[in-house]
């Protein structure tokens, strides 16, 4: 089942040839979200990759980091767009409380009459938040530390329950009850003393996989906490390190920073964007990022990253 992430855009403040600013389609089980909205997000979503397209009608729900206009400005194209191609099935954009009035002002001055329901969910600042969830995907908004009210958002499948092995269902004549039990990973007492383990019982599901999305930040320990343990990290280095003064200031992080955070909180894969377009060469960029996490690589426009699935562990 899919995991992946398509790049639409990893520019700084000012977009550059071949770097748009922050976009990003997560698909999950071919549930499609999108992250952020730069301004030419719309055009990148149109255009697919590769020649492929990315149906962007099915994405049902936005989830906009803060209002920078490198993460929204192109929102208000996309929710015309969206209705010049016919769009009736509700759209739910979640982000910071004055995103609503922004689109609702922009709507009303252009006498936009929308023939689908626009729907607005605000993020919060104050603690992670359960946005959104369904039988197998969940989405999570978290603060990060920056100018302006900013979240990251964490997607995350659900487990699967094990499998009962068919051969044991016959062979221990298990009850419907009992099956219930072993596939909550529990294990059966049964009247007779004996006891089935689930483990020897069932076949695991592969581990959940997860993604977080780290916004704009400065370096913050609290992000450590809510990317922990995830598959794939995108973090912005906006700065490389001898900036860092140029990152505290502008409430961004450096990539010793971003690399620290991906180190500290236990990932397994880093993506830098976010670059600010004063550095030409991007391979001491994450040369550096790399001094502090190895598994790091610069995020690319039009690059989809694909999270695979892992084995199942015997237990956990
Ligand atoms: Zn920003």
């Amino acid at each position: 089942m899919r995991f992946d992430v398509t790049v639409l855009g990893c520019a700084a403040a000012l977009p550059s040839v071949g770097r748009n600013t922050t976009a990003q389609l997560v698909n999950i089980h071919e549930k499609r979200f999108l992250v952020d909205c730069g301004e030419t997000t719309q055009v990148a979503l149109r255009a697919g990759i590769n020649g492929d397209s990315l149906r962007m009608m099915r994405i049902d729900r936005v989830f906009i980091s803060h209002l920078h206009g490198d993460h929204y400005l192109g929102l208000p194209g996309l929710i015309a767009t969206f209705n010049l191609m016919g769009r009736t099935r509700a759209l739910t954009i979640y982000g910071p409380p004055d995103l609503e009035r922004l689109m609702l002002l922009h709507q009303e001055v252009s006498g936009a009459r929308l023939n689908y329901p626009l729907n607005f969910v605000a993020t919060s600042v104050d603690a992670p938040v359960l946005l959104w969830e369904d039988a197998s995907v969940e989405v999570h908004s978290f603060p990060v530390k920056h100018r302006i009210p900013t979240t990251g958002f964490l997607f995350r499948e659900k487990r699967r329950e094990p499998g009962v092995k068919h051969e044991a269902i016959r062979a221990l004549n298990l009850t419907p009850s009992e099956i219930l039990h072993l596939k909550k990973r529990q294990d059966v007492l049964r009247s007779n003393g004996q006891t089935l383990a689930w483990e020897e019982i069932c076949v695991e599901s592969p581990p959940a996989r997860s993604y977080a999305f780290a916004a704009d930040t400065l370096y913050w320990e609290r992000v450590i906490e809510a990317v922990q343990g995830v598959d794939l990290l995108y973090h912005e280095a906006t700065f490389m390190a001898h900036h860092k003064a140029l990152a505290v200031k502008t409430y961004h992080s450096t990539t010793t920073q971003a690399a620290n955070v991906a180190a500290a909180a236990g990932v397994r894969r880093l993506l830098i964007g976010h670059l600010s377009a004063r550095y030409k060469d991007v391979c001491a960029v994450i040369d550096e990022v790399r001094l502090g996490f190895t598994n790091a690589e610069l995020a690319r426009d039009g690059v989809t990253y694909s999270i695979e699935q892992q084995q199942a562990r015997k237990t956990g």
